[in-house]
């Protein structure tokens, strides 16, 4: 399928996703350090500064990252913190060469337009799991909430990045559910999350993953959303460990440099990997160009 759809098989995009803020999120998403919810472990801090959001634009450049998100806790963003996402964007659109996205929770419409007027390309907002599980995981949003926000997005014209976190519980059902849904809403990007436990969130002692299923799920996305970037994210390495290169072949987009409250793999050792697999790195690209198959 990879080699049917996509022209250059040896390309491989990154992207940075620093948070912007931390913590204090008034939700109870039960993979997540930031709810203020559990008795988790991090460093709370509210809406960086302007310069820190640049700052992170440049980080992401000088990794070869082609997409930089700018990522914030909370079921939405206030609308100051929009219009100062919105500024800082504007400024890293004007001197530093990347694309970039945001991930602030819902947005209306009215954040749209000021995100995309300002040069936000694209919008990240995760169904996490199917409908009929989500209540299991989340109880204080609903999932349509969230499947209303994907749509607000592509209705404003901007891209969308919409992914899913899995070793929390879920049945194959509910992996393929949602698999179906984004192939339905006909995303851009889909970022596949593989559990962290972190400890004081309720799934803290989850560990049902293993290499061959993280290796499964990532292949019934490609097949299913051919079109799409399938970006391996957090917890990649940790669950997919012997494929972890493997799966270069199926999912050819990386976050890199730490998944949110989690450190990740150092940037060099995936350029490394990259490297001895033959593959590029490439900074400009954006969307995967479609060919004509049938899919
Ligand atoms: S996933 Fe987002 S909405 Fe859910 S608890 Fe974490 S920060 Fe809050």
């Amino acid at each position: 399928m990879r080699e049917a759809v996509f022209k250059n098989e040896v390309e491989v995009l990154l992207c940075l996703i620093p948070l912007q803020k931390n913590g204090a999120c008034t939700e109870d998403c039960s993979f997540c350090a930031q709810s203020s919810k559990y008795p988790t472990p991090i460093n709370a801090y509210p809406l960086v500064p302007k310069e820190e959001m640049i700052e992170g634009a440049l980080k992401a450049v000088s990794i070869k990252a082609n997409r930089y998100c700018i990522v914030t806790s909370g079921r939405r963003a206030t609308k100051e913190e929009v219009y100062q996402i919105a500024e800082a964007v504007k400024e890293i659109k004007k001197n530093i060469p990347v694309k970039v996205c945001v991930s602030i929770g819902s947005v209306d419409e009215e954040d749209l337009k000021l995100l995309k007027e300002a040069g936000v390309e694209r919008v990240n907002h995760n169904l996490e799991t199917s409908e009929r599980f989500f209540p299991n995981i989340v109880t204080t949003h609903p999932w349509r909430e969230r499947y209303e926000t994907i749509k607000k997005v592509q209705k404003a014209g901007l891209s969308t990045c919409c992914g899913g976190i899995f070793g929390i519980g879920e049945t194959d059902e509910d992996i393929v559910d949602l698999a179906l849904t984004y192939r339905e809403l006909n995303v851009n990007s889909i970022p596949l999350n593989f559990l962290i436990p972190i400890p004081g969130t309720p799934l803290e002692k989850n560990s049902s993953m293993t290499p061959q299923r993280a290796l499964k799920i990532l292949a019934l996305f490609k097949l299913f959303n051919p079109y799409a970037e399938i970006r391996r994210c957090g917890g990649r390495e940790i669950n997919l460990r012997e494929y972890h290169e493997v799966a270069m072949e199926i999912a050819n987009c990386l976050m890199a440099g730490g998944y949110l409250t989690r450190a990740g793999r150092p940037p060099g050792k995936d350029e490394e990997m990259i490297k001895k697999l033959g593959r590029k790195l490439i900074t400009k690209r954006g969307e995967f160009s479609k060919n004509k198959v049938e899919v």
